[in-house]
């Protein structure tokens, strides 16, 4: 069966993933085995950036999102609001709609008003939304690229800060972090001018892009030694 997905919103994919990858993350792969194939993925995607193979960093890239929502659902952090709450229509450290960091430094963060605009209601909104608060134009590929290295890296460190102390603090900060990564996973779609919803529709309107059933029957062997 084959699924429209040109306004899915990001709570959809994330539904869609759940649905989809659920039952198999779940046997198969300890919360760090989910870690370490988001890593594994993102990093494919940068080699793709250095390589400028478009190609090679679209669906890496794709895969990493898809592995950074599983490990949404396996801690049940609704990504849409963790997403809204970092970014309500606003940069999270100058509160501005287009982000003026790099030409004012701020000594604090400023408040950001959440009634500003209304949340994204698909994932092509989102785009557009993080395109407007930090236009590609303000940097290239590669700046995008690291910025998502770092934001990949802060999220495996707040889940093993969590899982060490399980503190509730620690919770937010993963939820914060997940929500990083997110708006990074948007800045290089932005740069590189990748449409995230096309993307996602080639890949899992009929279910796994590899095996094509929801849910997935990959077996372990076969996502670990899968080429991308
Ligand atoms: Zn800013
Ligand atoms: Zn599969």
């Amino acid at each position: 069966m084959s699924k429209k997905l040109k306004g899915v919103s990001l709570a959809g994919l994330q539904k869609l993933i759940e649905e989809i990858y659920g039952v198999p993350d779940d046997r198969l792969y300890s919360i760090e085995d989910m870690l370490t194939h988001q890593q594994r993925f993102a990093m494919r995607s940068l080699k793709g950036i250095r390589k400028g193979d478009l190609k090679k960093i679209k669906l890496n890239l794709m895969i990493a999102l898809s592995w950074l929502l599983a490990i949404s659902n396996r801690f049940h952090i609704e990504v849409d609001d963790v997403v809204w709450k970092r970014f309500p229509g606003a940069c999270l450290y100058c509160g501005e709609k287009t982000c003026e960091c790099k030409r004012t430094k701020l000594t604090k963060r400023k408040t950001i008003r959440g009634d500003l605009l209304r949340k994204p209601k698909t994932l092509n909104e989102w785009q557009l939304l993080f395109n407007k608060i930090y236009p590609a134009s303000g940097r290239t590929l590669d700046e995008a690229g690291v910025h998502f290295a770092e934001e990949v890296g802060e999220v495996s460190e707040s889940v093993h800060n969590y899982l060490g102390q399980h503190l509730k603090r620690q919770f937010s900060e993963i939820q914060d972090e997940i929500a990083d990564e997110i708006s990074c996973i948007f800045g290089i779609a932005n740069s590189a001018g990748i449409d995230v919803v096309t993307e996602v529709e080639k890949m899992y309107s009929n279910g796994c892009h590899v095996c094509a059933r929801t849910p997935c029957v990959c077996d372990f062997a076969k996502v670990s030694l899968l080429k991308t």
